[in-house]
């Protein structure tokens, strides 16, 4: 069968068989779809032949390039041994090792004080989140306060798509639809400084009143919560939101003033993704629980971690009649495959000095975003290390944004991908979440590809 005619069969399929996922699929079914086949280093190939940067990282999980020969050895050698065993009950060397190793990074980069230093396995962004939340939930259990079951969290916040995940989410899109299945929470404004819910127009004026509101929460509500969740930095799928330098410090006070544990989302920004190996570096704000996923495995395999303070991990311990046990766990957990992967991971960031090696690219997409925010229809362009986004505005003084039935970060999407570049946008912002490994010469042509589609797009 030529290339063609097995291109049309497997669209057909693909059009037949396959629910994609936030896709509306009436709107799919009369698009071309690429249909990736192979894919190396920062590029993915389709069906017809055509290469193209994948320039959202296959959904920010690609850190270190596709094929890459480390992570291929290390799954080939452990394919040779055993591919998945359980750990319920039993335990197995990738489990133990990386458990080991990902301690000692975490000690190393944030301390070795009271910092999170026990490693329960899940297998995606979602599930280390839904564990941080019953793991939150119960410890309070086990400290004899059964009343704190709520919890804490931001407006603009995406921890993932599992109902608890869910809950303490904040974006509406993603969110309103379930609104009925959700659990009570307390909803704290985020620091979208560009867009702030308080009326105040920048960090320097308002003295962080977005703070002042969440102590407020805490002051009247601390004894019926058990954690607060947090993407540390970046609000990602919320639309690429930095905070205001101090925020996170100042939300790591008050967790600590007021008694509630506090749950560091770092699925989409650890592993040098914001320029240090964990974003709760910046300002030094170790987190009670620290969940991670993504780009632990390199984007190769499904695997997540979240990992707790010996505080509380020692709350679990008990005899076995008194019911401390972590009730939580699923059939691929600990899997030796994806372990295997993420162990070569955590060799691979060390042997090419990620983040320090990120440096030059940083500055380089630091000065783009300066650059593209001068256009007339660009709003703000925001970033963090190698993740940012551009927020289109129909109109740049009021800042209106574009109707979200204009698809106006789609159009700008399709323009790359014409130029051979993949992203996604959040809305109306263009997302930039290259591999970490993006030569600089592939990155000043990605920012070149995306510039000049914001440009044509936003001019038609
Ligand atoms: N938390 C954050 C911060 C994320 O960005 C994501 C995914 N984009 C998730 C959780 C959910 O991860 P997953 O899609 O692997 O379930």
């Amino acid at each position: 069968m030529d290339t063609e005619n097995e291109y049309i069969e497997l669209r057909d399929a693909d059009r037949r068989y396959v629910w994609h996922p936030f896709t509306q699929m009436r709107e799919w079914a009369a698009e071309e779809p690429i249909i990736v086949s192979e894919a190396r280093d920062c590029f993915l190939k389709d069906m017809r032949g055509r290469w193209y940067l994948d320039g959202v990282s296959s959904l920010w999980v690609n850190i270190l390039g596709h094929r890459n020969p480390a992570l291929n050895t290390a799954i080939k050698e452990q394919l040779g041994r055993a591919a998945h065993t359980t750990i319920l009950g039993l335990s197995n060397p990738p489990a133990i090792r990386l458990a080991e190793r990902l301690v000692g990074l975490i000690q190393k980069r944030l301390g070795p004080g009271p910092t999170p230093s026990r490693v329960f396995y899940s297998d995606n962004g979602s599930t280390s989140v839904e564990v941080a939340i019953k793991m939150a939930y119960q410890y309070w259990q086990h400290r004899g306060e059964p009343g704190r079951s709520k919890f804490v969290r931001l407006s603009n916040a995406y921890h993932g798509d599992t109902l608890g995940a869910v809950s303490v989410g904040g974006v509406d899109i993603f969110h309103e639809a379930f609104r009925p299945l959700l659990f009570e929470t307390f909803k704290a404004p985020s620091p979208y400084c560009y867009r702030c819910q308080l009326g105040h127009t920048g960090p320097e004026d308002c003295g962080m009143a977005c703070l002042d509101a969440l102590e407020d929460i805490l002051k009247g509500h601390a004894h019926e919560c058990a954690a607060l969740v947090i993407e540390p930095h970046v609000q990602a799928a919320g639309g690429m939101i930095v905070f205001p330098k101090g925020y996170v410090r100042g939300v790591r006070e008050l967790c600590t003033r007021y008694g509630v544990l506090m749950i560091a989302d770092e699925v989409a920004t650890g592993f040098g993704r914001t320029g240090s190996t964990f974003a709760s570096e910046h300002e030094h704000a170790v987190p009670d629980i620290l969940c991670l996923s993504k780009g632990i495995t390199g984007g190769y395999m499904p695997l997540a971690v979240t990992v707790a303070t010996d505080e509380v991990f020692e709350a679990f311990l008990g005899e076995f009649g008194e019911m401390k046990t972590f009730f939580h766990g699923h059939s691929y957990t600990g899997n030796p495959l994806a372990c295997a992967c993420a162990l070569a991971v955590m060799d691979e960031l060390e042997r090419l000095d990620i983040p320090g090696s990120l440096k030059e690219k940083t500055a380089m997409l630091r000065g783009w975003l300066k650059q593209v925010s001068a256009l007339p229809q660009v709003g703000e362009a925001r970033g963090l290390g190698l993740m940012a986004g551009v927020e289109l505005v129909a109109r740049k003084e009021s800042r209106e944004p574009y109707a979200w039935q204009q698809k106006m970060g789609w159009e700008v999407c399709y323009e790359a991908r014409r130029q051979g570049v993949i992203i996604r946008p959040l809305g109306n912002v263009v997302v930039i979440m290259p591999p970490l490994v993006i030569s600089a010469e592939n990155l000043g042509r990605m920012l070149e590809v995306i510039g000049e589609g914001i440009v044509r797009a936003t001019a038609a």
